[in-house]
């Protein structure tokens, strides 16, 4: 079964400029909630008491989803972690060469040491634990520092572990495939009698983090990290409404999610990140379903499936059309119908050549100054366009 775990909560807010107060982030988790996501990364309880009070919160009011929170290879962030009361720890410990040479202390068997007995003491410490080691970096590292430092940590406890592209550098199709990675991974762990969940964090530096995450999941992976908006370090990682989507309604996979309760989530983190929602942002965005060219609208009148391959509806959310420079006489009366107005072929002629040329200075026409625009074009001694 795929799971998505979403981290607005933690991989969102080292957005830069992004802090969400713990009445916020509680908010946020009660929005995802009634989204439906299988899994919410409310922190990292070490990094600053106010986010270790804000995932204790999260964690003590949800009751829909998995708490979960993020923790280094120690054990005072296990402490800290667990002192939250959540139900699902993410343990992470890059094992690159070079990483362990320039920044770690350890060498590769003292990190999976230090990786086991972190494992293992979170275990010991809550049996009803699921922990999650990610090796940072997984698939710019040596694979075979990835699979020794995971089979320590699955024989230690973990039961999931991440496969991290967390510079975003998968391509699809390429040497650089996120697919052949989980899958020569998971076999590999297999011939160990070893199958842990595959977990995906994908990061969009090229643009290509959901991409990268559905090849994943063909492979194999079982969950899917992403945020709202795709907030995270750098460019991001996945958005959540487009993973949600692809999943549901596409690919058929997953609990069913409520998707149209995604608009007020986009909304809320929004406002509070302080990062608009692009207009042209697939399925949330204010354009995503709005028509613009006249033979788009006059087309999209007759049957909405000549221009569009997502249904609005599944969000809640119904078609339009922009009015402006690019708009036809079908657009003019896709309005006129909206108002439930009657206008005469002549006036909805002169009603359009006023929209263009408002269109032409760069702006469109809403929906509720258009009556104006109908009386100023039916008022026999005001016909004049505007200069
Ligand atoms: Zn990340």
């Amino acid at each position: 079964m795929i799971q998505v775990l979403d981290t607005t909560l933690r991989e969102g807010e080292q957005t830069p400029g992004v802090y969400f107060d713990s009445h916020v982030k509680l908010a946020i988790a009660m929005s995802l909630e009634k989204v439906g996501v299988d899994i919410i990364e409310a922190g990292h309880p070490k990094v600053d008491p106010d986010i270790a009070r804000a995932t204790a919160l999260v964690a003590s009011r949800i009751t829909g989803a998995t708490v979960a929170a993020h923790a280094r290879s120690i054990e005072a962030d296990v402490d800290a972690a667990l002192e939250c009361g959540v139900g699902f720890l993410g343990i992470f410990y890059c094992v690159s060469d070079r990483r362990l040479a320039q920044i770690g202390r350890d060498d590769l068997s003292s990190a999976i040491r230090r990786i086991a007995d972190t494992i293992a003491y979170a275990k010991k410490r809550q049996p009803d634990l699921i922990i999650r080691y990610t090796p940072e970096d997984a698939v710019r590292s040596p694979f075979d520092n990835v699979v020794q430092a995971s089979i320590a940590a699955v024989e230690a406890g973990a039961e999931v572990i991440s496969v991290a592209d967390t510079t975003g550098f998968m391509i699809p199709g390429s040497d650089r495939s996120l697919y052949d990675y989980v899958a020569r991974f998971k076999e590999t762990l297999a011939l160990s009698g070893l199958f842990p969940r595959i977990a995906v964090h994908c990061h969009n530096d090229r643009g290509l983090a959901l991409a990268n995450a559905l090849d994943g999941v063909r492979a194999g992976a079982e969950i899917i990290d992403a945020t709202v908006l795709g907030l995270g370090e750098r460019a991001g990682i996945v958005d959540l409404a487009q993973l949600l989507h692809a999943l549901q309604v596409d690919l058929k996979l997953g609990k069913p999610w409520n998707l149209e309760a995604l608009q007020d989530l986009y909304e809320l983190v929004s406002r509070h990140a302080g990062v608009p929602v692009p207009v042209h942002h697939p399925l949330m965005g204010r354009n995503a379903f709005t028509h613009c060219a006249g033979v788009h609208t006059h087309a999209v009148a007759r049957d909405p499936v000549h221009y569009q391959s997502v249904d609005p509806a599944e969000f809640g959310r119904t078609i339009g059309v922009a009015l402006d420079h690019m708009s036809g006489i079908s657009s003019i009366r896709w309005a006129l119908d909206k108002l439930e107005a009657e206008v005469d072929e002549s006036t909805q002629r002169r009603v359009l050549e006023v929209v263009k040329s408002i269109g032409r200075r760069g702006r469109t026409v809403s929906l509720s100054e258009l009556p104006y625009i109908i009386s100023q074009c039916s008022a026999p001694s005001e016909q004049q366009l505007p200069s």
